[in-house]
């Protein structure tokens, strides 16, 4: 008898707590942090994710940009959140990077957070303002060799995606450029298209309009194949750049210990969002497209982010690049 009634109690608190947790969720919006400022590649895709989940959770999704120190600051307000599942994040590749590049890293990404799933695999282009004398990569690293110091590149912070691939560039030319943080490439493609900085490596979602409308100068495409929404523009491996391929996953976080029946609700609002026709439609237009089903998953983005970070530790360490 004792023992039913203990059980009746726990079934009680387990129901009591449910509802609030489960079914009421989400009662109120949501917010989805990005670490990177308004009208970047993060920003940008978080909120075209934004309008396809808010529609399957029936709350509208709000975003706060919380930028700097390449996406960590961000990061780490999440990682201290409530774990309610009203505090969400959506991180990039950076993810991966920031333990081996911030020395005072003020979160752990493997453990404080609860993966929810990859989104989508963002390709980049090596972009110029549209004054940059050289016509293709041959003559750029031409150039860029000949005239050290006197070419910036753009970046949006230690760590991040636009680091990363200008890091690769430099290492693989053998030629440092004068690198410029700023808190998303959003500002650095304003910063590039006024002559503030001639160099970026970004993703499509930021500059597949401004390669369009030739509004920037394109160098080459960081995928193994050309993209389909610009034929023309070769790869950095055809150009000469033998196997320079980077394409920048995202993920989409909650605090750790958020109960398993949110996690358990946006897992199938993020899986029915990628599959959403308006989604798909808009992430084509910016060269890109959701990541299949079985990787908007947990476990998916849990070994997904182990595997990179255990790729990227080294090569960073090596390079000898950190933030105190
Ligand atoms: N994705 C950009 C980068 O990492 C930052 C941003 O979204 O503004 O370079």
């Amino acid at each position: 008898m004792l023992k039913r009634a203990a059980i009746a109690c726990v079934a009680f608190a387990f129901g009591a707590a449910l509802p609030a947790a489960a079914q009421e969720y989400p009662a109120r919006p949501p917010v989805i942090v990005v670490p990177f400022s308004a009208g970047g590649p993060t920003d940008t895709l978080t909120r075209h994710l934004a309008v396809a989940m808010g529609a399957i959770l029936k709350q509208q999704i709000i975003i706060e940009n919380v930028v700097g120190a390449g996406g960590t600051i961000g990061a780490a307000k999440v990682a201290k959140a409530k774990p309610d599942g009203y505090t969400l994040l959506v991180y990039h590749i950076g993810m991966a990077t920031a333990p081996a590049l911030y020395r005072r890293l003020p979160f752990n990404p493997a453990n404080d957070f609860e993966p929810i799933g990859l989104i989508s695999d963002v390709p980049m282009t090596f972009i110029a303002n549209e004054k940059l004398p050289p016509a293709n990569l041959k003559d750029l690293i031409a150039y860029v060799k000949a005239n050290k110091g006197k070419i910036s590149y753009g970046n949006a912070g230690l760590g991040a995606a636009s680091h990363l691939c200008g890091l690769l560039f430099m290492s693989r030319i053998d030629t440092d450029l004068n690198t410029v943080p700023y808190k998303g490439t959003g500002p650095a493609l304003a910063a590039l298209l006024g002559n503030e900085i001639q160099l970026m490596c970004d993703q499509t979602t930021n500059t597949t309009g401004h390669i369009l409308s030739k509004k920037v100068k394109v160098y080459g495409v960081t995928t193994r194949t050309r993209l389909g929404v610009m034929p023309d523009v070769p790869t950095l491996s055809e150009s000469g750049l033998k196997d320079f391929e980077i394409a920048i996953w995202h993920g989409l976080y909650a605090p750790k210990g958020t109960p398993k029946p949110i996690v358990d609700r946006l897992v199938a609002s993020l899986q029915a969002a990628l599959k959403d026709a308006r989604f798909v439609e808009n992430l084509a237009k910016l060269a890109t497209e959701p990541v299949a089903q079985e990787r908007a998953t947990p476990a998916a983005l849990r070994a997904h982010l182990k595997a990179e970070m255990d790729k990227w530790g080294p090569i960073i360490r090596k390079a000898g690049v950190y933030a105190d």
